[in-house]
């Protein structure tokens, strides 16, 4: 009997942390970083986040849209994208960057050059490998859905939410747009305005659904601090 496969995920990270140790050390001295995510419902692909920054938190923010937002989105948003993943390379690289030159989200990589992954490894399940940048201060100050950004934002201004809001908000970007050069990656003939409009449809409607939620929960803190400032 065959012995049960690791998830690739696994096998990734087993990968990662075997290399030769002057290679990890160079690459830590450097900065170097890989974050390893998977979606919680499909074993692939499966994501490695690639930053350059020594500390941790944008990472770790793409890991928890793909390992936890992700799962809150609607069905519709998970629909839209099925025949995408599917179709994925089994592993996709997301170079996390502050800034591009050129000014752009996002772009899809023709070849791989996130130097661990740009030759195929046993680990790998014979899984392809494609490969993104994120220009992640550029998603910072996007303004996906001008009207309904605002709109939502003023909802939660009076609440003590609006942080949580605010940081949900920036997870679904870099989730939409992970999504959408992925997209790109599986469709390289699709013309950009379907793609877009595709990506900002799963912002909107996982947004919507968020705020819809959260609002439910929310109207005790504001009726408090109207009720505080009637006193006062
Ligand atoms: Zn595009």
């Amino acid at each position: 009997m065959g012995q049960a496969q690791r998830p690739l995920a696994q096998e990734v990270e087993g990968f990662l942390a075997n290399r030769p140790r002057a290679v990890r050390w160079l690459e830590w001295a450097a900065g170097r970083r890989y974050r390893v995510a998977a979606f919680p419902d499909r074993a692939r692909p499966v994501v490695v986040i690639a930053s350059r920054d020594r500390t941790p938190a944008r990472a770790d923010q793409v890991a928890h849209t793909i390992e936890h937002d992700w799962s809150e989105a609607p069905p519709q948003c998970h629909d839209a994208y099925e025949e995408i993943l599917e179709k994925a390379p089994g592993l996709i690289v997301v170079q996390l960057r502050r800034k591009n030159v050129c000014g752009c989200l996002g772009h899809r990589h023709v070849i791989v050059k996130e130097l661990p992954f740009s030759e195929p490894h046993e680990a790998f399940g014979g899984a392809a490998v494609g490969e993104m940048d994120i220009a992640y201060e550029r998603v910072v100050s996007w303004l996906a859905q001008p009207l309904m950004d605002t709109a939502l934002d003023t909802q939660f201004i009076a609440g003590s939410r609006r942080k949580e809001f605010l940081d949900q908000q920036l997870r679904f970007r870099l989730l939409s747009i992970l999504l959408h050069e992925t997209h790109h990656m599986v469709a390289p003939q699709a013309p950009e305005d379907v793609v877009r409009e595709r990506s900002l449809t799963f912002y909107r409607e996982a947004l919507a659904n968020y705020v819809e939620t959260a609002r439910a929960t929310m109207s005790f803190t504001i009726d408090r601090s109207f009720s505080r400032l009637g006193k006062e």
